[in-house]
């Protein structure tokens, strides 16, 4: 994620720290600091907050190492003041497996409360009643904390983990694109709720959870249609075969006439043993004609570290390679000889005429992204 500080590597997990994390915490200690006058409960202020984002990362891998289980990689966690986000490599098809993964991150906060519970039982601190509760030291302000996450978190709502509870216990019935439908209906229903308790309890940050939660019951459907429309289909199936490749020593002349000639914005550069050298993009010839004009040969320019694939691998997969490498293209490879191209543009022609044929009404998309628990 953009903007983010890495703090560490836990359990072979990159741990991230959104830079507005960085800024709310100097808030939280300055406005404890405004209220009471005192630096002290500055610090107090301060480590609750920590506590509580503890319990958030522990939430956080709670999903990454029940997704870890059936063979799913966690790229990275990041904190941010809202809350964590594990951005997994995929989710997996079975929904009894979706339903393991979106249960084990309140689970963590279950068993963090139930030993805060114990612990204050046996040394014979714990409050009475939940109101006594809040206004008690740390440890039972956090067991309360643990206890609210699990209640937040569990609304059937996405990006909350409840709304994909709801969209996997539905998926074990019925068909899981009418579940998707189903829970982002679902999702909107408890945006409009939020925005409106939001004005019964003037709560921005109920109205901010609103305007997010129905942002993000679209987005998690169209997600997930998408996946639908790609199916098990392959990098063969979709990649381009016919275009023009380039030689390392053609001079930039000949790749501006191409780019002119026809809809190719890309090439890929095949030295003359037919070994791959890798590919010209069109900013790249934009930046050779000016640095060194049209004579320059190709292999000033050429991009070398592009994204290889085979041509069976997952589209899914492929498209998260592809667009992470941050160019526009990738080459496929078939023993060691370039057997064709994938471009974002071919992919999305491709779920287009998926969608056409199941004719879904879904607007078009034309980006995956990686898919983000939290
Ligand atoms: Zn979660």
């Amino acid at each position: 994620m953009k903007w983010s500080l890495k703090i560490g590597r836990l359990w072979g997990v990159d741990v991230y720290l959104h830079y507005t994390f960085l800024v709310f915490l100097g808030l939280v200690g300055l406005d404890s600091r405004l209220q009471t006058g005192r630096w002290g409960s500055a610090v107090t202020g301060v480590s609750m907050f920590l506590g509580v984002f503890l319990c958030v990362l522990l939430h956080e891998y709670g999903h990454a190492m029940a997704a870890r289980r059936y063979g799913v990689t966690t790229r990275d966690i990041t904190l941010l003041p809202m809350g964590g986000v594990a951005r997994l490599d995929r989710i997996p098809d079975a929904p009894i497996q979706q339903l393991v993964i979106a249960l084990a991150g309140p689970l963590v906060n279950v068993v963090i409360a139930g030993g805060l519970g114990l612990g204050l039982h046996l040394s014979e601190e714990m409050p009475g009643s939940i109101r006594e509760l809040e206004s008690a030291g740390f440890f039972p302000r956090l067991l309360l904390i643990n206890a609210g996450l699990v209640a937040f978190n569990l609304l059937p709502a996405f990006p909350m983990d409840g709304g994909r509870v709801l969209r996997a216990l539905l998926a074990l019935w019925i068909d899981p694109a009418r579940a998707t439908r189903i829970s982002a209906g679902v999702g909107r229903v408890m945006a409009v709720l939020f925005v409106g308790a939001a004005f019964l309890m003037s709560s921005p940050m109920l109205g901010i959870i609103g305007v997010f939660v129905w942002m993000e019951a679209g987005g998690e459907a169209i997600s997930m249609e998408m996946r639908a429309a790609m199916g098990d289909a392959t990098v063969r199936r979709v990649m381009l075969r016919r275009f023009r490749v380039l030689s390392p020593t053609d001079p930039l002349s000949r790749v501006a006439e191409w780019l002119i000639e026809d809809s190719q914005a890309e090439f890929p550069v095949v030295d003359n043993d037919g070994q791959i050298v890798g590919v010209v993009t069109r900013n790249g010839l934009l930046d050779g004609l000016r640095r060194g004009g049209e004579s320059a040969p190709v292999e000033d320019v050429v991009q070398r570290d592009v994204v290889q694939l085979d041509p069976g691998e997952a589209l899914e997969t492929a498209m998260l390679r592809l667009e992470e490498s941050g160019l526009p293209v990738a080459l496929v490879v078939e023993g060691g000889r370039l057997a064709g191209m994938l471009t974002s543009e071919n992919a999305a022609e491709f779920l287009a005429l998926q969608r056409a044929l199941r004719r879904d009404r879904v607007p078009p998309v034309l980006v995956s992204r990686p898919r983000e628990v939290g």
